[in-house]
């Protein structure tokens, strides 16, 4: 195009809408196309990215406003970006300009304030000596299979817990990394990056890499962002938001603890990590290596049905490691059990560490007047709420919210108030009784709150200045703590008995995850577990390690009762203050649901949110199942707009969640 002619550009904003918006722009080029630009809008600007150039517009020309800057002190997103973030947008129904901006480092979305970056090599406190590790048998299998196929294709690493399957990531990077391509390794938990990180920095002393996560700080993080873009930084380690990182010399990309629910944005663009990565990978022609202990019924279908390809490794990588052992126990009434405080005595006795789980954080979840039976709960969720002694608070998980702990009853004045239930604090508290000579440490996010305490305690913990550890969920994430032998799990029946569907899968993937943690290096690992269902077949499953028979036990029941991975599910999530709108807005968006139908649909009856009432929002939920992809996708097309079109007020929230993981 010439560069006289007057041009109109197309951009895309941070707007709910579905759409692109015309501004006037003056020397631009279709080498401009996927940069940022600064445009008015009402009375104040915006930060949005140009798609396109054209000489007309369908608005009156002189409407049109111009746009006040082109930054091009940074690359444009290329053809591959926007393959990717197209595909996101249309797989997810959300709206393309705030796909583009939600992937977009938030530096570099806002109107001042970013300044060109000065390249700064990400700094490495590990001077270490370049190292690597023969691979056993098993591990280099697996490479060599993996290695042989430079093009895409998903593989599904199924390796027990301590199996080295980062070692195998680590051989599988050298070698791409060796072939001159860039690597993408995505984790599910920010706190595992500084584990990693050391890892990578030990191994590569040399090499240019960047991490990318939510503890990065915003500049940093643009920084790093556009030295992968710029193709300087050869290795990208990162959370799920990582997955969109533009990098143009891409070869592999490697997925670990793939299971992970933290894969799953659960706001604004709900995407899974897991699964943009795998797209991402095949429009790029690309390998994918997907890596768990217990992998999802989704990927795990997937190797069954031979779409992607199944790895095992089968053994503890260290040499004469072996898999803990496990034991039942019934869950203790009060107190602690006596079944496993001799184990935990001998423990402590040869110096080993202890890792108590309790899955849930506070002192007590319910605080009541046995005079009157009063209950706490939060006046603006249908949640009790949680005693937290030390602070002297009752506090709502769900809305934050925090009340003073008063002695009196609020109802009849009773003094002599009482708990039920215990959490992370009220175990810690009885440890400490009881154990008074060991050092004990509790993880949870209370603790953690802040920033960089975690690499703090698992320095203690490596140290072994920690004895026993008393943690939630936070700890059991592919965590290795080498003198830990002993593992105990309070009360797991807590989720034994939830409404869905993928219930089994994630409390098996929890409990062998936290059992994982026991005997990682040469130490006989034990693992006891409080349950007052012994014969469950998830507890079955588990003591046998028989994580496959399970999976496939697991697939057969999700076939039988029509769940996925054997069909697609998007969800219609509403909230407003107002139930009557709520459940107004539901009927309406299922008249319309039914009417629209389509091949292989089927609709469900609206239902109360698990979490039925949230932060003062009653919360309700449809869903719509479709036999294929294809026909769920067809679907919502059309069922989306219709959505979107309904008056609704902005008194109603609504959200359409494809392949929800919670339902
Ligand atoms: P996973 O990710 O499968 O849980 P890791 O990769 O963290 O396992 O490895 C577990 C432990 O085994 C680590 O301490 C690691 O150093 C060790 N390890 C891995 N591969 C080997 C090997 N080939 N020989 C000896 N030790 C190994
Ligand atoms: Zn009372
Ligand atoms: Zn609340």
């Amino acid at each position: 195009m010439d560069l006289q002619d007057p041009m109109i550009v197309e951009v895309l904003l941070d707007l709910p809408l579905p759409r692109r918006f015309d501004y006037h722009a003056s020397l631009v080029t279709e080498e401009d196309v996927g940069r940022r630009v600064k445009v008015p809008w009402g009375t104040g600007q915006k930060v949005g990215v140009i798609r396109a150039l054209k000489h007309t517009s369908t608005y009156p020309l002189d409407k049109i406003k111009e746009v006040l800057e082109i930054w091009r002190d940074v690359p444009p997103l290329n053809a591959r970006d926007w393959q990717l973030l197209e595909f996101c947008s249309a797989y997810y129904h959300y709206p393309l300009g705030q796909t583009v901006l939600a992937m977009l480092p938030p530096a570099l979305r806002r109107v001042g304030g970013w300044l060109p970056p000065r390249r700064v090599r990400q700094s490495r406190n590990d001077p270490a000596q370049s190292s690597t590790m023969p691979l056993n048998k098993d591990q280099r299998a697996v490479v060599q299979t993996i290695l042989r196929q430079p093009h895409f294709a998903v593989h599904l690493i199924h390796g027990v817990t301590g199996s080295g399957k980062t070692e195998v990531y680590f051989s599988l990077i050298e070698e791409v990394l060796r072939r001159g391509r860039q690597v993408l390794l995505l984790v599910p938990e920010i706190n595992l990056t500084p584990q990693l990180e050391q890892r990578l920095a030990r191994r590569w002393p040399t090499l240019d890499w960047v991490s990318l996560h939510s503890g990065v700080s915003e500049k940093e993080r643009a920084r790093r962002w556009l030295a992968a873009q710029a193709g300087t930084a050869r290795l990208v380690l990162g959370t799920r938001l990582a997955v969109f990182t533009p990098l143009p010399e891409l070869g592999l990309i490697v997925v670990d603890e793939e299971h992970e629910a933290s894969f799953k944005q659960q706001d604004g663009l709900r995407y899974s990590a897991r699964d943009m990565a795998i797209v991402r990978a095949r429009q790029g022609g690309v390998p994918i290596v997907l890596g768990s202990a217990t992998p999802t019924l989704e990927s795990w279908h997937n190797a069954r049905s031979g779409r992607y390809q199944l790895h095992h490794l089968r053994e503890r990588a260290v040499p004469g490691a072996c898999l803990p052992q496990l034991t039942l126990v019934p869950t203790a009434q009060e107190g602690l059990s006596p079944h496993w405080v001799t184990a935990l005595h001998e423990t402590l006795g040869r110096g080993e560490q202890v890792l108590v789980f309790i899955n849930r954080r506070g002192y007590a979840p319910v605080l009541y007047c046995p005079n009157c039976g009063w209950q706490a709960a939060c006046p603006r969720c249908s949640v009790r709420l949680v005693v937290h002694r030390r602070a002297r608070q009752l506090r709502c998980h769900h809305c934050g919210l925090e009340q003073v702990l008063n002695e009196a009853c609020p109802s009849c004045g009773n003094v002599h108030m009482e708990t039920r239930g215990e959490g992370t604090q009220q175990v810690e508290e009885r440890l400490r009784t009881y154990c008074p000579s060991a050092s004990l440490l509790r993880l949870d996010s209370d603790s953690l709150a802040l920033k960089g305490s975690w690499e703090k305690a698992r320095e203690q913990i490596l140290d072994h200045q920690v004895d026993i550890l008393v943690g939630t969920q936070l700890l059991v994430k592919g965590h290795d703590f080498p003198d830990l032998s002993l593992v105990v799990v309070l009360n797991a029946d807590q989720s034994l008995f939830s409404s869905d569907f993928r219930a089994s899968e994630r409390l098996y993937a929890q409990l062998l995850q936290v059992a994982g943690r026991a005997g990682r290096a040469e130490k006989a690992g034990q693992v006891w577990i409080e349950t007052d269902y012994p014969g469950h077949p998830v507890l079955l499953a588990l003591l046998q390690h028989e994580t496959e028979n399970f999976l496939d036990q697991e697939l057969a029941l999700r076939r039988q009762m029509g769940w996925p991975p054997f069909n697609y599910l998007a969800i219609l999530r509403v909230e407003a203050r107002d139930v009557a709108k709520v459940a107004a807005f539901l009927e309406e968006a299922r008249r319309k649901a039914l009417a629209r139908g389509g091949e292989g649909i089927s609709i469900f009856d609206p239902v109360p949110s698990s979490l039925a009432r949230k932060a003062g929002f009653h919360r309700w939920q449809l869903l719509v199942q479709g036999v294929q992809r294809a026909h769920l996708q067809a679907f919502l097309t059309g069922w989306v707009d219709e959505l979107r079109a309904m008056r609704s007020g902005r008194s109603i929230h609504w959200v359409l969640e494809v392949d929800p993981w919670d339902c």
